[in-house]
């Protein structure tokens, strides 16, 4: 049209976000890690074995047809078992049909709960060392984590710092149990507690318990949903990456109140529309299949790798702090001195790879800006060969 002005918009160029986004150091080190031919410790990629009758299902369920989508909340089969073993390791009664959602992997459970249950602006508070997944979603939805630290060490928690946190905008509590990076199992006082404080201030608790199978001696994992009168502002999330070693398969679920749940599945269609249809198979069938022994055997099997790891940290200098769950140590380098060069942890974790070739991460990575400087993040989910070679390299340290 002659004469109609153009009508602009902001050009090209990214959202305000974007810019802000830095590459995870867990990345980072693996790429570095790959380049050098290192052992990868950094990621927690458990390359463990994959059950045979979980792997076979899923073969079968690709020969048999299941290559199409399912249903938004996943094939019945597979909310059933979720159903049943939650009841039979929980004690939570819970109802395949309505609160149970199968995702695209404990990230997308988060993904969609976050984007179901809060606004630009609400504050969540999470546990500091955290886990960044969980902080990068929620910032990329533009509300605001706010950490709250666990005594460094021992990583007890102190109610008090988290009742000093909450402000009329805080909508949830994340709980990691057993987490990532810490190892720590929180205990059922620990968890009446939060109870009480998410009661008292109407707060959902988020938890995340992708790690529940990984618990160590005396320790247990209890469920926040499992505290009495806690099941409809409790939102379980959890999969099978790390229980059956398929990281890559991207199958795990949402277990919550029908009320919230219609919503969160909405949004889980929304971003991956489904779960991969024949893993959704191949993991119903291991649940459905392998019973106590196979549970209480993975523990076992992670708790040797864990004291491997442990002493050869030990005899390298560095001062591991011995989790009681999942399978990352922190371990301190402040005893070193100058063995490993750098200012920071991310310059150590490198020195580290350089001299011995196996690859950690900054331990900065799961802290607030200028926390956790002397520390580094160990996995220990490896084949035994891996981390026999990772502690070999490790003692040479010294
Ligand atoms: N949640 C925690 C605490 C993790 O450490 C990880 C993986 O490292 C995940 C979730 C990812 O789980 P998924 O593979 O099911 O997305």
């Amino acid at each position: 049209m002659v004469g109609a002005e153009v009508v602009k918009g902001r050009g090209l160029g990214l959202s305000a976000l974007a810019p802000r986004v830095v590459q995870s150091e867990i990345r980072a080190m693996t790429m570095e890690s790959d380049r050098v031919g290192g052992v990868n410790l950094a990621q927690g990629v458990c390359d463990t074995e994959v059950p045979s009758v979980v792997a076979e299902a899923a073969k079968a369920a690709i020969d048999e047809g299941h290559n199409i989508y399912t249903r938004l909340d996943g094939i019945p089969r597979l909310r059933r078992a979720i159903a049943e073993k939650t009841e039979r390791m929980q004690g939570l009664v819970v109802d395949p049909e309505r609160e149970v959602l199968v995702t695209s992997g404990a990230t997308g459970a988060f993904h969609a709960v976050a984007l179901a249950l809060f606004d630009p602006g609400d504050e969540v508070l999470l546990f500091e060392p955290f886990y960044g997944y969980h902080v990068g979603t929620l910032r990329s939805m533009r509300v605001v984590p706010v950490a709250v630290e666990l005594e460094m060490g021992s990583w007890a928690l102190d109610l008090d710092r988290v009742r000093a946190a909450i402000t009329p905008k805080t909508r949830a509590i994340v709980v990691n149990t057993p987490s990532n990076p810490a190892g720590k199992v929180f205990t059922r006082a620990e968890l009446e507690g939060l109870a009480e404080i998410a009661r008292e201030h109407d707060l959902f608790i988020l938890t995340d318990e992708i790690y529940e199978h990984f618990v160590y001696g005396e320790a247990k994992h209890i469920s926040p949903a499992a505290i009495e009168g806690m099941r409809e502002r409790t939102i379980i999330m959890s999969g099978y990456s790390k229980t059956f070693s398929v990281t890559g398969w991207r199958i795990g679920y949402v277990i919550a109140d029908a009320k919230w749940l219609g919503a969160i599945g909405y949004f889980s269609d929304l971003l991956y529309v489904c779960a991969p249809a024949p893993f959704q198979h191949g993991v119903a069938a291991g649940i459905e299949r392998l019973g106590r022994t196979f549970y209480a055997g993975l523990a076992l099997e992670h708790e040797s790798k864990r004291e491997m790891l442990v002493g050869a940290l030990r005899d390298a200098g560095l001062d591991p702090y011995v989790p009681d769950g999942a399978y990352y140590i922190l371990a301190s380098t402040a005893g070193l001195g100058d063995v490993l060069e750098g200012e920071n942890a991310a310059q150590r974790a490198r020195s580290l790879l350089k001299k011995t070739g196996v690859a950690a991460v900054a331990g900065s990575a799961f802290f607030r800006t200028g926390k956790g400087e002397d520390l580094l993040r160990f996995c220990f989910a490896k084949k035994d060969e891996d981390l026999e070679e990772a502690c070999r390299r490790l003692r040479s340290l010294k």
